[in-house]
């Protein structure tokens, strides 16, 4: 079967949806591939987190005193598999490269003017996707188990401060008044408090699928396989035949590196897996309110809909299909039993998902550098829930050659296809 569509859209998660959504608002014929299984999507299973806050990168100065911890596999945050590392040679290197103060304000400074377009984007979304009930204004939390953990975050307090980002800093007894769901005596907490959060992101992506479809996108359920340059543009193939497009947009999540690999694109990038679990409160529990990250354990626990508590893991780099490793989840729920009064697990076996990741922290959204015609949007990592939607509007004003309503020079893709500068 082939058709023949203005732009193709690869991937159907936050990021794609939001893409193909934008250009059917700009009157393009879109076609969106995508395997269609929700649960296979990052997007189906995060933590639902919008925050103006996130515009600090995993990679911080702060990285070289928890090294020793990381390469023993002893933080609980990350867990990296050994076997997998000579796969993310270039990427390591620039994560090591980009963990120094300068880079990290640098990174900071790019990133805000997204995640602060980030809350109206979604709120815009919602009211169209018709989810407005699901986003929710409610801050989230970082608590601190020690004086000594939140003062060795001082760094990110200043950053967030410089930027204007409003928080709140809570001592035990004002965490245990704002948030009364949770038991353990944290010593501080800082609340966030311009951040949201969607209850059950799954939900948002399936609408969105409907708004696209009712926009008179068409989506193409399968995989992709590869993709040429042919005279007016592109060629796409997938399981059931090809498109013809005289544009593309590049947005498959964590399989994006791999699918530009064949036209010569070897980006500097990897997978960041990342789990779930559902659990009912204690009925004589409080509710959870909003997310809450917990620093000392490395992991989130967040509300969702019907009453559940989802507890999302850490970082584990590995190979994108690789088993699953329920180290890090089983540890996190173990964790997140004496946060709150759990019940019991609600779900057989653990999610798992992966954080589209880059290693400065900053996504891929640009014109590719060698070939007209082909966008990237993807390698959002920690953030692409909360940035997908704005950044489907900018993918938009790249298609239609209109300049980008967030500045994305810091986000260009060239910076990910060399080894890193040092200076
Ligand atoms: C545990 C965890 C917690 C998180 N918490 C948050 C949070 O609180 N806030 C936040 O903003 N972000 C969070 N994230 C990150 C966020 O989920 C991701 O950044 C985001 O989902 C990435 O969206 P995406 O559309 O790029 O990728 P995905 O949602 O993974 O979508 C990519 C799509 O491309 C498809 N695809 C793959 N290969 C092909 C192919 N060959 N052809 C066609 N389609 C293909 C896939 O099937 C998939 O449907 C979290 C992630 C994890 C793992």
């Amino acid at each position: 079967m082939d058709e023949t569509a203005d732009i193709v859209v690869i991937g159907g998660g936050m990021v794609g949806l939001a893409c193909g959504i934008a250009l059917r608002d700009r009157g393009l014929d879109v076609v969106l591939c995508d395997p269609g299984e929700a649960r296979a999507r990052t997007s189906y299973g995060n933590a639902g987190v919008v925050s103006r806050g996130s515009i600090l990168p995993m990679s911080s100065p702060a990285l070289w005193g928890k090294l020793p911890a990381y390469l023993r596999n002893a933080d609980r945050g990350l867990r990296l598999n050994y076997a997998h590392l000579p796969r993310i040679i270039p990427y390591t290197a620039h994560f090591l490269a980009s963990a120094r103060a300068s880079r990290w304000r640098r990174a900071a400074e790019a990133l805000l003017p997204l995640t602060s377009a980030a809350y109206p984007a979604h709120e815009r979304l919602a009211a169209r996707a018709g989810t407005s009930e699901r986003l929710q204004r409610t801050g989230w939390l970082k608590a601190y188990r020690t004086e000594a953990a939140f003062a060795a975050a001082a760094l990110e307090r200043e950053i967030l401060s410089e930027h204007g980002v409003a928080f709140e800093i809570l001592d035990t007894a004002g965490l245990r008044e704002t948030e009364p769901a949770l038991v353990r005596p944290y010593a501080r907490a800082m609340l966030l408090t311009e951040t949201g959060s969607v209850r059950e992101p799954g939900r948002l992506i399936e609408a969105c699928e409907a708004l696209f479809s009712g926009l008179g996108g068409r989506r193409l359920r399968g995989s992709v396989g590869r993709l040429w340059q042919e005279a007016g543009g592109w060629r796409v193939a997938h399981e059931a035949g090809t498109v013809r497009a005289r544009q593309i947009v590049l947005a498959a999540g964590a399989a994006s590196g791999a699918i530009a690999r064949p036209l010569g694109y070897r980006f500097a990038v990897a997978a960041e897996r990342g789990y779930h679990r559902h659990y009912a409160l204690h009925p004589g529990s409080p509710p959870l309110t909003r997310p809450v990250l917990d620093t000392g354990a490395g992991s989130i626990i967040a509300p969702m809909g019907d009453h559940r508590i989802r507890v999302l893991s850490g970082v584990e780099l590995n190979a994108r299909h690789a088993a699953p490793d329920h180290t890090q989840i089983e540890a996190a729920c173990r964790e997140a039993a004496g946060t709150l009064r759990l019940g019991g697990p609600l779900d057989n076996a653990p999610w798992l998902g992966a954080r589209p990741s880059t290693p400065d922290g900053m996504p891929v959204i640009g014109r590719a550098p060698r070939h007209e015609g082909l966008l990237f949007a993807f390698g959002h990592g920690h953030i692409g829930l909360s940035t997908g939607p704005i950044t489907g509007e900018i993918v938009a004003d790249l298609a239609t050659d209109r300049p980008p309503r967030v500045p994305v020079a810091a986000f260009a893709p060239d910076r990910l296809l060399r080894w890193p500068r040092l200076v």
